[in-house]
This record gives C-alpha cells, sequence and structure tokens, in this order.
C-alpha cells in the first residue's frame, strides 16, 4: 500500500489552493463540503470562484502564489491547469510545511483524493493508486446505486440517538436494533414524513427491541454453492454477514468463509482425519449448544444442504431441543457442473427425469436402478461417485447400457481449479483412475460437454471450454 488512507479533521484548519480554472473548480467543489479555512491564489479565477469568495465561502487572492503564502496550512492543491506553474507553486508550498497535491499528477503529489461517494456523514473513499481510474469510477457508480440517498441523514439522525440506544444490552441486540433501523424502519420513514418521522421512528423502534424478550437463538443452514463465491445466494451473504457463529464443512471454500462476519466464531468440522469423521452427534451437538445459547447460528455446508448433507440428522436434533431452524438452498454441485460444460440437466426428447445419486453410502458402494439407468437417454448426476466409478460403469455395462453412452467427470465445478474429463461408458475407467483427480467431482452419466467455442466460462482466466484429459 503506497498510500495510506485517513480521513483528515479539516474543522477550522487551513487548506491552501493555486488556481483559477476548471481544475481548480473541480477540486474547489469538493473542499467547499468541508469546514476547511481555505484560501484561493489565482490572478484570474473563474467567475464561481469570485462568487464563493464574494458569499464570504473562501478567501480570494487574486495573484499568483508567493513564497510563504502556504504557511500554516494543513494542505496544498496545485490546480493551475499548467504543469509548469503547478511544479512551481507546488515547490513554495512544501517548502511552507503543507501537505501537497498536484492535480493529475500521482508522482509529483504527496498526498491524492480518492474518489468520493458522500452520504455525510457517511464517506466511502476509494482509491486505485492511480491504477485504475476506471475501475475506481465504477466501483464509485455501483457504491451510489447500492447507498440509499437518505444514508447520511439516517447515519446523522442516528448518531445523535446512539446513547439513548445504549439502553439496549451490548452486542447482538443492539445490532439488530442498528440493522433493523437502516435496512428497514428508517428508510420507510423517511420515505413516510422526512426527518421528523424518522426521528419518531426511532423511539418506537427503540421501544420494540427493548420489550422484545430476549431473541432467541436460530440456525440456518445455508448452502454455500460449489465454491466460487459468486454463486452464492444474496440470502446466505445476509446470513453469513450477521452469524455470530459459522460451522463448516471441509468443501466450503476459504474465499466464503472470508466473507463471514469478522466476529463470527469459525468452526471448521470438516478437518482432515477429525474432519470427514466428525460424527454426526458432534457436529448436532455444536449446533444445538450454539442456538441454545442464544446465538444466531449459520450450519454451511456445500452446494445446496437438501442434497446429500446429511441435512435432516441436523435438523431433527435442533427440532428436538425446541430450537427453530431455517434453510437457506444453494447451487447443486450438479447444476454447476452442466453448467460448465454448456448442457441441461433435463432435455426435451432425451430425458424428462434426472436423477442425483450417491456413489456410495454408508454401507459401501450405493446400489441403484441400474437397469432402468442403463436405458438410452438416461441423465444422472452422480456425487460422491470417484471411487465407485469402476463399480458404477460394471453395473451398467451388465445390465446393457451402451458403451459409447457419454460420461462427463467434472472436477472442483465453479472453481478457478476446475477440470472436465470427458469419456464414455466404456472408457470411463481406466481414465478416470489415470487423471487423477483430487478435488471434488461429479460424475453425468449421459451428457457430454458441448463443443461450441462460444461457451466461455467467465470465471476462469482462460475462456477455454475444457481441459479434456
Ligand atoms: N450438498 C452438496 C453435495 C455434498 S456431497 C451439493 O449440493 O453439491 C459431496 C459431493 O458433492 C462431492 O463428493 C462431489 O461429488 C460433489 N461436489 C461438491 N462440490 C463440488 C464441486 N465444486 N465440483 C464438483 N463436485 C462437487
Amino acid at each position: 500500500m503506497k498510500h495510506f488512507p485517513i480521513f483528515l479533521a479539516l474543522e477550522g484548519r487551513r487548506v491552501v489552493l493555486s488556481g483559477g480554472g476548471e481544475a481548480a473548480l473541480a477540486k474547489l467543489r469538493l473542499l467547499l463540503k468541508t469546514e476547511a479555512h481555505l484560501t484561493v491564489f489565482a490572478p484570474d479565477p473563474a467567475p464561481e470562484i469570485a462568487e464563493w469568495a464574494t458569499q464570504g465561502r473562501l478567501r480570494l487572492v487574486r495573484r499568483r502564489l508567493q513564497p510563504g503564502d502556504a504557511m500554516c496550512a494543513a494542505l496544498f492543491y496545485a490546480a493551475n491547469d499548467d504543469d509548469a506553474e503547478d511544479a512551481r507553486v507546488a515547490k513554495l508550498a512544501r517548502a511552507d510545511g503543507a501537505l501537497t497535491n498536484l492535480v493529475d499528477n500521482l508522482h509529483g503529489s504527496q498526498f491524492i483524493t480518492p474518489a468520493i461517494v458522500d452520504r455525510d456523514p457517511v464517506t466511502v473513499a476509494i482509491g486505485t493508486e492511480g491504477a485504475a481510474p476506471v475501475l475506481a469510477r465504477q466501483i464509485k457508480r455501483e457504491l451510489e446505486e447500492r447507498l440509499s440517498p437518505v444514508l447520511g441523514t439516517l447515519a446523522r439522525i442516528g448518531k445523535s440517538f446512539r446513547h439513548v440506544a445504549e439502553a439496549l444490552p451490548m452486542g447482538r441486540a443492539r445490532r439488530d436494533f442498528w440493522a433493523d433501523y437502516y435496512d428497514t424502519a428508517g428508510p420507510r420513514a423517511h420515505a413516510a414524513g422526512g426527518e421528523a418521522s424518522v426521528r419518531e421512528t426511532l423511539d418506537d423502534l427503540l421501544n420494540a427491541h427493548l420489550t422484545r424478550q430476549a431473541a432467541a437463538g436460530h440456525v440456518a443452514f445455508v448452502g454455500s454453492g460449489p465454491g466460487d463465491p459468486d454463486l452464492l445466494t444474496m440470502k446466505a451473504r445476509k446470513a453469513l454477514d450477521t452469524a455470530d457463529v459459522v460451522i463448516y464443512d471441509r468443501l466450503v471454500t476459504p474465499e466464503i468463509l472470508e466473507l463471514a462476519r469478522r466476529e463470527a466464531l469459525m468452526i471448521d468440522v470438516g478437518k482432515e482425519g477429525f474432519g470427514r469423521h466428525t460424527p454426526q452427534e458432534e457436529i448436532n451437538a455444536h449446533i444445538v449448544r450454539h442456538v441454545a445459547d442464544g446465538h444466531q447460528v449459520v450450519r454451511l455446508k456445500s452446494g445446496d444442504p437438501t442434497v446429500f448433507g446429511r441435512l435432516d440428522e441436523e435438523v431433527e436434533a435442533v427440532e428436538a431441543a425446541g430450537l427453530s431452524f431455517s434453510i437457506v438452498p444453494g447451487i447443486t454441485a450438479a447444476s454447476a457442473s452442466v453448467a460448465t460444460i454448456g448442457q441441461s440437466l433435463t432435455r426435451r426428447g432425451r430425458n424428462a427425469n434426472v436423477r442425483f445419486l450417491t456413489g456410495h453410502d454408508m454401507k459401501g458402494f450405493a446400489d441403484h436402478d441400474w437397469a432402468d439407468l442403463a436405458k438410452p437417454g438416461q441423465v444422472a448426476a452422480i456425487y460422491m461417485g470417484k471411487r465407485a466409478a469402476r463399480f458404477i460403469q460394471g453395473r451398467l455395462l451388465m445390465h446393457g447400457a451402451d458403451p459409447e453412452t457419454p460420461v462427463t467427470v467434472i472436477e472442483n465445478a465453479s472453481r478457478p481449479n476446475e477440470r472436465v474429463l470427458s469419456a464414455t461408458l466404456s472408457t470411463l475407467e481406466p481414465e478416470l483412475s489415470r487423471a487423477n483427480l483430487t478435488g471434488p467431482a461429479v460424475v453425468l452419466l449421459g451428457l457430454a460437454p458441448r463443443t461450441a467455442a462460444s461457451l466461455t466460462r467467465p470465471h476462469l482466466e482462460h475462456p477455454t471450454l475444457q481441459e479434456v484429459l
């Protein structure tokens, strides 16, 4: 980080600017939002600057900057639309001890002014150290759209109410109150009746929260999708934002865990050795204990929690303890896998049903209706199927399946290290063993990758269709 972002208190401090044209105007519009004492040196100022001087909003000196003019200034801006003049005045200002900025001259500047999203008193500053001004503008645009225009007003009123809200116990109760205020109650009241209505609402809202008996704990069984954080649902993100405790599996990617609230207690029930074999009762006990303690628990499962996720066992434990839960669906590995190869799970005239199968169950390799699966046109997504591949291959061939039936294996679907193995039923083994896949993989029976060159995977750096092993 070459530039360290700070918010500088400018109230009552001296800020000096040299210049009277376009560059000066742009900077002054920003600086006039502060409470600094502004002095502008310009022999020939734009009419707006003269007008601001008349209004007493800044002091205007109608001449070029001279030594000593920037004395005691906290900040100095060289904004003359003239590189030589900027260099001259910046040198003088530095000699006077001011921190200097030269407009559009990153290297000559001691500080830079970020792109700003202004919802005073909430201010978002965006800097790219000059590397990507386009990106800064894009981020600014996105934030401008996302942050309510009345956010500043809400924050200002909220700030004056902070001490009153201290009537609520610290921690979740207070967080919930403010979340309610900023997310729903505040904007609604503002839309209905402006600032006065917001103030009234704060009182009502506080009473409601005070009388609400200590909120009970809750567990959300949340699907984290196949690994790409962009494939999380908004609901999953919200749950992660507010979680006190996150209990997660081995297949949940670090990028997704990053999104959890920073103070959340993170419990890994998927560690190697401990992990895959963390007894289910132990996981259930973790969940129940934290929910019973009144916490907001997120039980994060890869893909969709309702698909091969042992969800019911956990739900039953929560129910048996009389605690509340909800389920947030996620994108299951089968959906991500077919998306990768540009195919549909169902297709008119080919298959009117699709099966999600597990390669093995508690007793070993899982048995299925092989005779039915062996019929032409069947599509199945086989989870946990790598080790069972030879068994599945044998069973299907034995039941008369066409050896040329396409079989595609997708490893690490949606992740940067995603790989696709395109085979047929007859070649699946030994090809799969030879490929030595180490990540989670779905075996898609009856589907071959679409070979259209136009199929790209936008989340990957290289827009190649697949790495056929
Ligand atoms: N609930 C999960 C499945 C859990 S079972 C879901 O809905 O996706 C674990 C199996 O899911 C793995 O053995 C593998 O078959 C599959 N899987 C999970 N994530 C995957 C991914 N990113 N790519 C391919 N397969 C994945």
